[in-house]
């Protein structure tokens, strides 16, 4: 009985410790929060932004969606296995250099299935045979002779970290607020397979909006209205969404904060895959706003194509 009990309370305080890795992690912080993304950002010099596809692949419907949300279930839409595809974006700021949004997908994951650097209860959730890869991070940045100033990863989960072990050690890696402090049980069986996704001693930095962990926060990432990274917390702890203003409207990468275009349309959270409801509702209510608010011209799905907003009225 005794032992039982020990057991059960080793579990306990063994989910309680349970970060989404365990690689070291710094605080950055910000020196330009913002209140809001301004109406009608005038940046000093502009971005060029790319969205790059680096696979297909696909996953269940009731991870994606919220099927329980009165609009999914009006609709009539029931789990599935929906085609989806992994993204990864460059940010070309004209001063700072070239960034990445998340990782793509590392070299390993076109080779031998035996060595793929995710354990195998996680591998067999994923069905990691299914991916159809187009482009791998490390062979397209050097083709395009791209020299990475440093990634901002929309969140932690696996599928936006397959590529991050292949690149420099000294990238800057930003993460959200909490992203890998907060403690959750499924860290439990994720968290190997993200520090070896991850890679050995990343550069890591978890980026502060000086805000509630709760709360939303908008901070102007190089100072000059060109790029700005949202704290919407929700689908993981630190979840982030990016607003880059464009001389023809601007272009907002949700994460996954919402997953496919119909969620999108519809304003319907991710199902399963998405950690507090309430709060991801929240975050995707917010960026939902922009559409009204800002000028748009593309909003980008974490998994699904771009939706067109300008000329599309
Ligand atoms: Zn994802």
């Amino acid at each position: 009985m005794f032992q039982r009990l020990a057991f059960t309370f080793f579990l306990i305080v063994l989910t309680l410790t349970c970060q989404v890795t365990s690689h070291q992690v710094k605080p950055f912080l910000a020196e330009k929060l913002t209140e809001e993304i301004p109406l009608s950002p005038k940046p000093k010099t502009w971005i060029e932004f790319q969205v790059i596809k680096a696979a297909d692949w696909e996953t269940s419907l009731a991870g994606l969606l919220d099927l329980e949300n009165p609009k999914a279930k009006a609709a009539g839409l029931k789990d599935r296995l929906e085609p989806i595809s992994i993204y990864f974006y460059l940010i070309k700021h004209p001063k700072y250099g070239t960034f990445l949004i998340d990782s793509g997908v590392g070299d390993i994951f076109t080779k031998d299935k035996n060595e793929i650097p995710i354990n195998s209860i996680v591998e067999s959730q994923l069905h990691f045979s299914k991916l159809k890869i187009y482009e791998t991070t490390k062979v397209y940045l050097s083709k395009n002779k791209i020299d990475v100033k440093g990634i901002f990863f929309t969140h932690l989960h696996l599928d936006h970290t397959l590529g991050a072990y292949e690149l420099d050690r000294s990238v800057p890696f930003y993460v959200g607020p909490g992203e890998v402090t907060k403690k959750q049980f499924i860290n439990l069986f994720v968290q190997g397979s993200t520090n070896r996704l991850l890679g050995e001693n990343p550069n890591l930095f978890q980026l502060d909006f000086g805000k509630e962990p709760s709360e939303i926060g908008v901070l102007d990432f190089f100072g000059d209205e060109s790029f700005y990274v949202i704290s919407v917390p929700g689908h993981t702890p630190g979840s982030l969404a990016f607003f880059i203003p464009a001389k023809d409207g601007a272009h907002l990468v949700l994460g996954d904060s919402c997953h496919t275009q119909w969620g999108w349309k519809e304003g319907v959270t991710p199902g399963t895959f998405t950690s507090d409801h309430k709060l991801n509702q929240k975050s995707l209510d917010y960026l939902k706003r922009l559409e009204n608010t800002n000028q748009l011209k593309f909003v980008y799905p974490g998994h699904q194509e771009r939706i067109q907003i300008l000329g599309k009225r």
